[in-house]
């Protein structure tokens, strides 16, 4: 498909209707179905595996991933990877991406601070994810955070009620919510380690039943 070929300009138009994961990309880098593409410098498309059984589902690109084009390249990013080694689940399983792909910030001087995504900004790019998850076709949908689980399970949920649960859903067999790393790097140092410690908890659970060794 070119890229002239499509252009995606309001929040009801539909994406693509195809399983290629490079046709999806390069439709999406023309989307203007929400305001948030014109102050980011470019959309954030998921990536990794294409047969990845967890697609693990972020909020919206930061400001390094904006600048990158690349999902999860940024701090909370590397703590993902860490937690993710320490439970076990290899990179060859998973396909990260955001709910949102474009980067939402307010400017104060010369830094670019992260805003919480809206409804009808995460429900103007639903299409898009809910394309890559079709053709990826995990076993486990990883939300991390309350927007990834708004999107995915299509309202809002409380990450406390919902965590570490595994739940059936048509995208794949289920979805399983814990906290955005983010969250973690957000909380005051002496909690930090506490709260990481609590991600990989939750991630151990999936990497565990990725082996067979834990039942949902
Ligand atoms: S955030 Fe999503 S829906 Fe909005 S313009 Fe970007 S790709 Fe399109």
């Amino acid at each position: 498909m070119s890229r002239a070929a499509f252009a995606r300009t309001s929040p009801d138009a539909p994406v693509p209707q195809t399983d290629s994961l490079p046709s999806l990309r390069d439709a999406a880098r023309n989307c203007q179905a929400c305001d948030l593409f014109r102050r980011a410098t470019q959309t954030v498309f998921g990536e990794g595996s294409e047969h990845a059984r967890v697609v693990v589902v972020g909020e919206q690109p930061g400001d390094q991933e904006d600048r990158q084009g690349r999902p999860f390249v940024g701090p909370a990013g590397k703590l993902l990877t860490r937690a993710l080694a320490a439970a076990e689940i290899h990179p060859s399983e998973i396909f990260v991406t955001n709910a949102v792909k474009h980067f939402k910030f307010e400017e104060r001087g010369k830094r670019r601070i992260h805003q919480k995504p809206n409804t009808t900004e995460i429900n103007a790019c639903r299409p898009w994810l809910a394309a890559e998850i079709a053709s990826v076709k995990p076993e486990l949908i990883l939300c991390l955070g309350s927007t990834a689980a708004q999107s995915v399970l299509s309202r809002k949920v409380g990450i406390g009620e919902h965590r570490a649960k595994f739940m059936p859903h048509p995208w794949a067999k289920y979805v399983f919510i814990t906290t955005h790393p983010s969250a973690i790097l957000r909380v005051p140092p002496e909690d930090r380690e506490r709260e990481y410690d609590r991600f990989v908890r939750d991630l151990k659970i999936v990497g565990a039943w990725l082996r067979g060794e834990h039942a949902a």
